[in-house]
Formats: C-alpha cells, sequence, structure tokens
C-alpha cells in the first residue's frame, strides 16, 4: 500500500498497513515536500478493494464514509454498517 502526497506526487510506503482502515487520518507529513496532507486507506466491503485516498488539508472530503469504492462504486455510508453507531 503506498499514499501518494497530494502536493508533490511523492510516494510514501512506510508504516500504512498499521493505520486504521475507513478512518480520516489527517497529519500526514510529505517526506519529500515537508506539507502537510490527510490520508484514509479506503476498503470496501463490497468487492474487498483497498485503496490509498489523500487529499491537502483544505481539501479533505467531510464524510470519508460517503466516498464511493474506485472499482464497484459501494458507498458505505448506505451499508447497513451505520446501525452500528
Ligand atoms: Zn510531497
Ligand atoms: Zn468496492
Amino acid at each position: 500500500m503506498e499514499i501518494t502526497c497530494p502536493h508533490c506526487g511523492h510516494a510514501e510506503s512506510d508504516g500504512f498497513e498499521l493505520i486504521e482502515v475507513n478512518e480520516l487520518h489527517d497529519d500526514f507529513v510529505c517526506a519529500n515536500c515537508r506539507q502537510g496532507f490527510a490520508a484514509c486507506i479506503k476498503y470496501c466491503i463490497h468487492c474487498d478493494f483497498e485503496q490509498a485516498l489523500t487529499w491537502r488539508v483544505d481539501a479533505v472530503p467531510a464524510c470519508v464514509e460517503a466516498l464511493p469504492c474506485a472499482q464497484c462504486d459501494h458507498i458505505e455510508a448506505q451499508s447497513d454498517a451505520l446501525d452500528d453507531l
């Protein structure tokens, strides 16, 4: 799993297996350009697809659960996972 810096395109692969999937983490700092950014490892329960998303800190989506899966367009927030709140 690689995370690509949204500022300079630098790809980082260290330690991202450790972050929680489907959680927004907004405290990343690019090792190349030193700018902060936000990232989310989005895992789709529908098609078993995992993708790394990144945003500039001023362009972070309000709700990562509302983003569709890049592979099957499944939207987490529409599943019955919401019942677990
Ligand atoms: Zn960068
Ligand atoms: Zn999917």
